[in-house]
C-alpha cells in the first residue's frame, strides 16, 4: 500500500473553516479577545471547523456548546502541574508503531492524524491535528501483532477519525486486519456524523456494512443535544439502516454539558435516535484543556441526578481513565473507595487501588 492513498482523506473542497478570516466571513462571529489570541499565536492543536457544524453555533452566545468544542481560546495555553502530554500513557503501550495494547482483550489502532474538527477538549491533542499516518508496512506489522494476539477480541479504529480516510483506504486498512485475523470486532470510533454528517453516505456505509460479520460497530461522540440536529440523525439512522450498531461515548466538560438536564436531553435525544449511550468519561488531564474539567464531586453529583431520572437504557456508565495508563474505574458504582477533600481512592477493573488528585475548582 502507498502511503499517499492513506493520506488521502475526504477533507478536500469548501465546507471547512480554516482560519479566523473564513469564521468571519462564513459565520460573521466577531471573537472575543482571549479568542483572537489563539489565532495570532496558533499554537498547539491547530484550528478546523466543518461550516455545517458551526452552523449549529448561535453566534450571540459567548458561551455556546458548540462554540465551545471549537473555537480554540488562549486557556489552552496553561498548562496546569497535574496535566500530561500523554494523559493516558499510550505511548507505553505501543509494542508496533500506531497500535495501543493497554487492555489484554482490546487494542486501538490509529489509523491517522486528520479529523474534520479538532474539539478544543481532545486528550490526544499531542497526536491529532499532525500530518501522520501509518505505512502500509506499518498496518500489516499491527494486523500480524493482532495475530500473534489472539487475546485481543476488539480493535479500536481511531486515530485522528478514521472516517476522514478516503472509502478505498479505510476498506484496505480493515481488509489487512480481517485478513490476519478474521474474527477480530472492529470499533470505529467518529465524530463525523456529529460534525460533519453529509461524509456518511451510500457507498460508505456499504463498505462499513461489508464487515458487519464477526461484528463492527460504530462509535461516535455526542456531546450535547444541539448535535442531535435532523442531518445528523439522519447519517445515524443509514448507518443503522446497514445493520450497524451505533454506540455513543460523551465526554463531561464544563461549560458544555456539565448539568444534569443538559445530559438528560442528551441521552433521550440518543436513544430516540436509535444510538446507545455507552460511556459519560469524566474529562482526562490532557494540557491545556483544565477549563474544560469538572471537578470529580461534581460529576458524581450529575451522575446521581441521571441515574435517578434516566432508564436503564439511556443510563450511560460514568468513568473516569487513570493519568499514566492505570486503567478505567467505573464512577458509577463500587470504583470510589474513599474521598478525602481532592484526594481519591479509586479502584480500577483490576480491582487494583490507586490514588487519584482531582482538580479544585
Ligand atoms: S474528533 Fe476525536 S480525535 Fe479528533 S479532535 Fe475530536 S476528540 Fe480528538
Amino acid at each position: 500500500m502507498k502511503q499517499e492513498k492513506q493520506n488521502t482523506n475526504t477533507l478536500t473542497g469548501p465546507g471547512l473553516i480554516r482560519d479566523q478570516s473564513e469564521l468571519r466571513s462564513q459565520l460573521n462571529l466577531s471573537l472575543r479577545s482571549d479568542e483572537t489570541a489563539w489565532f495570532r499565536a496558533e499554537k498547539g492543536m491547530p484550528f478546523l471547523l466543518p461550516s455545517y457544524y458551526a452552523g449549529l453555533m448561535n453566534i450571540s452566545d459567548p458561551h455556546d456548546p458548540i462554540r465551545l468544542q471549537s473555537i480554540p481560546t488562549d486557556k489552552e495555553f496553561a498548562v496546569a502541574p497535574q496535566e500530561l502530554p500523554d494523559p493516558l500513557g499510550e505511548k507505553n503501550f505501543m509494542p508496533v508503531d500506531f497500535l495501543i495494547h493497554r487492555y489484554a482483550s482490546r487494542a486501538l489502532f490509529l489509523s491517522t492524524g486528520i479529523c474534520a474538527m479538532y474539539c478544543r477538549h481532545c486528550f490526544r491533542r499531542n497526536y491529532t491535528g499532525k500530518l501522520q499516518a501509518p505505512t502500509g508496512k506499518q498496518i500489516v506489522s499491527a494486523a500480524q501483532y493482532l495475530k500473534d494476539h489472539v487475546e485481543i477480541k476488539e480493535l479500536l479504529i481511531s486515530g485522528g477519525d478514521p472516517l476522514t480516510l478516503s472509502i478505498v483506504s479505510l476498506d484496505r486498512l480493515l481488509g489487512i486486519f480481517r485478513d490476519y485475523r478474521p474474527d477480530i470486532v472492529f470499533r470505529i470510533c467518529t465524530r463525523i456524523p456529529v460534525v460533519m454528517p453529509q461524509v456518511i453516505g451510500g457507498t460508505l456505509v456499504e463498505m462499513l456494512a461489508a464487515y458487519r460479520k464477526n461484528g463492527l460497530y460504530v462509535i461516535t461522540q455526542y456531546n450535547h443535544p444541539v448535535e442531535l440536529s435532523f442531518e445528523s440523525r439522519e447519517a445515524v439512522r443509514l448507518i443503522l439502516d446497514s445493520g450497524i450498531p451505533v454506540l455513543n461515548q460523551t465526554v463531561l466538560l464544563k461549560g458544555v454539558n456539565d448539568d444534569a438536564g443538559v445530559l438528560e436531553d442528551l441521552m433521550n435525544g440518543l436513544v430516540g435516535a436509535g444510538i446507545i449511550p455507552y460511556y459519560l468519561f469524566h474529562p482526562d488531564m490532557a494540557e491545556g484543556t483544565s477549563h474544560f474539567r469538572v471537578p470529580l464531586k461534581r460529576g458524581t453529583a450529575i451522575f446521581k441526578q441521571l441515574r435517578a431520572e434516566l432508564s436503564r437504557l439511556a443510563l450511560p456508565e460514568y468513568a473516569v481513565d487513570l493519568p499514566g495508563g492505570l486503567g478505567k474505574v467505573s464512577l458509577s458504582d463500587s470504583g470510589i473507595v474513599e474521598a478525602a477533600g481532592n484526594e481519591y481512592k479509586l479502584r480500577n477493573s483490576n480491582n487494583q487501588i490507586f490514588t487519584y488528585i482531582d482538580f479544585i475548582e
